[in-house]
């Protein structure tokens, strides 16, 4: 692997810390505070093209590559966890549409994902009883003469109340599992498509996670995403992708995590003096230089156009177990008395421990890994 950073790729990182300064660092206290849809982050986002940084530009991408995409992302995340993860889902929702897209939905789609006139776009892959094992989904697509009758729930959509073009997975066929299941493009505003309410959860405030119904949602065959019957490729693909955006957000939280409990430490001596607190922070440190490592890697094989399933899983296995513990160890150094810097990595903490679960739980990030451990066994990596 060579992450020698290319001027570029800086450039990239450099935007996304000058956003993540300027606009989200100071409201995503409010955002934890008050919650909601972070509109206006998302549409500043959309202005420096934050929103499909890998995409090509000729629809409208910046076309930076997967190792900006991850650098961007650990900015991003630093300053405010919840506008970062609507916008890696619409990263990834750009990049599956222009992977998988005819030319005219690829036209049709992708540049409003990048300009914000889709506002965002989300992915509606889990369901209540289908999250590790989406093919238990049972969402149906029924074949009419004029196009496709969709009908099912989904469950925790991020984005779900303001999306204005979601990828939606549904069985075609009466395959048993993940055979049968197809990718539908259905834009928010279709009759029958019916956000819930925002979950109340942990963290993540400033970030909305809803279910979402179909009732009788008709489209045309221009919304089918690639083959029919084959969309379970498809999902999978774009988690791959997706779980090096989440390894690299969770990564961000952890780094502000460490932020905060040196610039503390810093100043009070007697800590500075401790080895126990010293130690903590070596461990933090060193644990977060290697989730950086295993995520550029990852990103740098994805760029490169080679196998990134099983990096991608690594990286975001560590990324978020290391970061969950790396705001754990933060609250001990600065302890109840931290006030400011207290409250700010509570947040932190909330904030991250979704990362373990979303994109896939570090369950499941141990079976991609263990399965392509005994598929390469042998080969030269
Ligand atoms: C804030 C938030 C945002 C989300 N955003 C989206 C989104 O935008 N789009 C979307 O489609 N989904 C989204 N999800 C759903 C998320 O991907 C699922 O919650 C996740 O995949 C886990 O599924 P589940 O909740 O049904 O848990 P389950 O699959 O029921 O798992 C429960 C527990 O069992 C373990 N487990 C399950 N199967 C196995 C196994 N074979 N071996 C060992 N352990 C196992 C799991 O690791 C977990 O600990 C979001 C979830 C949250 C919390």
């Amino acid at each position: 692997m060579d992450i020698q950073l290319s001027e570029r790729q800086l450039q990239v990182q450099g935007v996304a810390r000058e956003f993540a300064e300027s606009v989200l660092a100071p409201a995503a206290q409010r955002w934890d505070v008050e919650g909601g849809f972070p509109r206006e982050n998302l549409a500043e986002a959309a202005k420096r093209g934050l929103t499909a940084i890998a995409v090509s530009k000729a629809l409208g991408g910046l076309e930076a590559g997967s190792l900006a995409y991850s650098l961007a992302v650990t900015e991003m995340a630093k300053a405010c966890a919840s506008s970062t993860v609507a916008l890696c889902v619409n990263n990834m929702v750009a990049e599956v549409v222009e992977a998988f897209g005819t030319p005219e939905q690829r036209e049709l789609h992708v540049p409003k994902l990048c300009n914000f006139e889709h506002v965002v776009g989300a992915f509606a892959l889990s369901e209540p009883g289908a999250g590790s094992d989406p093919g238990g989904m049972r969402t149906k697509a029924i074949k009419t003469d004029k196009g496709w009758l969709i009908n099912g729930s989904k469950l925790w959509i991020t984005s779900g109340t303001d999306a204005g073009l979601f990828i939606v997975w549904a069985k075609t066929s009466d395959a048993p599992g993940a055979r049968g299941i197809s990718t539908f493009l259905v834009p928010g505003d279709t009759p029958g498509v019916q956000p819930g309410k925002p979950e109340h959860k942990m963290g993540l405030h400033g970030s909305t996670t809803t279910a979402l119904d179909f009732t009788d949602v008709e489209v045309g065959d221009e919304a089918l995403l690639g083959e029919t019957d084959k969309g379970f490729r498809a999902a999978m693909m774009a988690l791959d992708g997706g779980r090096i955006g989440i390894a690299s957000q969770a990564l961000g939280v952890g780094l502000a995590a460490l932020d905060l409990a040196v610039a503390y430490v810093r100043e009070h001596a007697d800590l500075a003096r401790s080895q126990a607190v010293q130690w903590r922070l070596a461990d933090i440190a060193t644990d977060l230089e290697a989730g950086r490592l295993l995520a550029l890697q990852a990103a740098w094989r994805k760029e490169n156009k080679m196998q990134f399933s099983r990096e991608a899983s690594m990286a975001k296995l560590f990324c978020s177990e290391k970061s969950v513990q790396a705001c754990n160890r933060a609250l001990e150094v600065i302890g109840e008395f931290g006030n400011d810097a207290a409250a700010k990595v509570e947040q932190l903490f909330r904030d991250v421990r979704v990362t373990m679960i979303y994109e896939g739980t570090s369950e499941v990030q141990r079976i991609v890994i263990s399965r392509d451990i005994a598929r390469r066994f042998g080969e030269q990596a």
